[in-house]
């Protein structure tokens, strides 16, 4: 049976003749391929398991194992092919995990990121798997991210420090065409402190380059910023000036419960705004340090604050920082730079309160205001849509 469609889909794509097709018909057949492509990854990997489980090997010597085989097959690397053969593995005992890959619910990365986070927390399964649904690769992984640490013993907790700190390096190489690389590996604090330190500099670059009209790719700003603060440092006296004024300010959002206590459990947070989870014991470290704000959170008491001034007060503006990581807009997974918005314009009587707040990344804040439009939709699954259809679904609702 697979036989045949391989060779109806061979058919298929070598007869495509994409030179008369309307945009939309194009658009229809990008989804096909993309359902057809999900398949594919999922059936073949079941059988990656399989393979693996029965001991029999690739059947050809020139290749060292399933992997190195796996990786000439699909024309990948043979890291990313290891990736998926224990993917492959673990999905065996995932009945979860096992059930979604079966219906092609998930694509290759997404089942990597879901069986690793299952194989730490076996109970996380069905969330991961719905949020996978609706997150992009990027949401999911920190997810997932979060799952494994939480629960992640405190000896393993301060084992993976430890390591992470012995391994940290910055290297700078260049190549013959004048590019340069640095690459920055270390402890997730550090780096992020690095890159919330960018954060005035991409302002205001990012303003500069948008009043003249245009704009550069984000990653491009961010080199500039980097560029631009070396450039002011080194301008600096370095004696007058550099006696500890802090360049720049660090979220860093945790349970109260995990504080206290010394490591987290499922449920609970420890972890840097747009760097991901940290070991409570380097939370601690940082407690003591000028440039974080903490934000010890312990769930709901600052859900009833309400002002009825357009100013937000501190506790909210923690509350909803500590709530929202992500913009909330479905599918959108830009983490930085995030703005506080009003979903009822606090002109049209909007309230400020926590219901009303919610973290927006800059081009979802500036089409919500240019358009009018209304946040709809559950915790983090919002969509924009217009202030008729807003107020229709609570007239529904009531
Ligand atoms: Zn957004």
């Amino acid at each position: 049976m697979l036989e045949r469609l391989v060779g109806e889909a061979r058919a298929l794509v070598a007869g495509l003749d994409v030179d008369d097709l309307s945009g939309a018909a194009a658009r229809e057949l990008v989804a096909g391929f993309a359902e057809l492509e999900r398949l594919a990854v999922s059936g073949k990997l079941l059988a990656t398991g399989r393979l693996v489980a029965s001991g029999v090997g690739p059947g050809d010597d020139s290749f060292r194992d399933v992997d190195d085989w796996l990786a000439s097959l699909s024309g990948t690397t043979v890291g990313a092919a290891r990736a998926a053969t224990k993917a492959s593995v673990r999905v065996l005992d995932q009945p979860v995990v096992h059930a979604a890959v079966r219906s092609g619910m998930l694509s290759g990365p997404q089942t990597e990121l879901v069986t690793n986070a299952t194989a730490a927390d076996p109970d996380a399964a069905p969330s991961l798997v719905d949020l996978a649904q609706s997150a992009g690769v990027k949401g999911l992984r920190s997810e997932c991210d979060r799952v494994i640490a939480a629960a992640a013993s405190r000896e393993q907790e301060y084992a993976t420090a430890e390591r992470v700190h012995g391994q940290r390096s910055l290297r700078h190489t260049t190549t013959a065409d004048g590019s340069g690389m640095i690459v920055m590996t270390g402890p997730s604090d550090r780096t992020a402190l690095v890159m919330a330190a960018l954060e005035p500099f991409e302002r205001s670059i990012f303003d500069t380059n948008r009043k003249a009209g245009n704009p550069d790719h984000p990653d491009a700003v961010a080199f500039d910023a980097l560029a631009e603060l070396a450039k002011t440092s080194a301008a600096s006296t370095p004696d007058a000036k550099r006696g500890g004024r802090p360049l720049a300010t660090l979220n860093l959002h945790v349970s109260q419960a995990a504080y206290e206590r010394g490591y987290t459990v499922p449920g609970e947070v420890c972890e840097i705004e747009g760097a991901g989870p940290i070991p409570v014991s380097t939370a601690y470290r940082l407690g003591s340090d000028a440039i974080i704000k903490a934000l010890v959170t312990n769930g709901t008491d600052v859900a009833r604050v309400v002002t009825l001034g357009r100013s937000i007060p501190a506790a909210l503006r923690t509350a909803v920082e500590t709530r929202d990581r992500v913009c909330v807009i479905e599918g959108c997974e830009v983490d930085r730079h995030l703005e506080i918005d009003h979903n009822v314009p606090y002109a049209q009587g909007g309230a400020t309160s926590l219901e009303n707040l919610d973290r927006l990344c800059h081009h979802h804040h500036g089409v919500k205001t240019r358009r009018d439009l209304r946040r709809l939709g559950p915790p983090g699954r919002q969509r924009l849509v217009d202030s008729v259809e807003y107020e229709t679904a609570f007239i529904r609702a009531a």
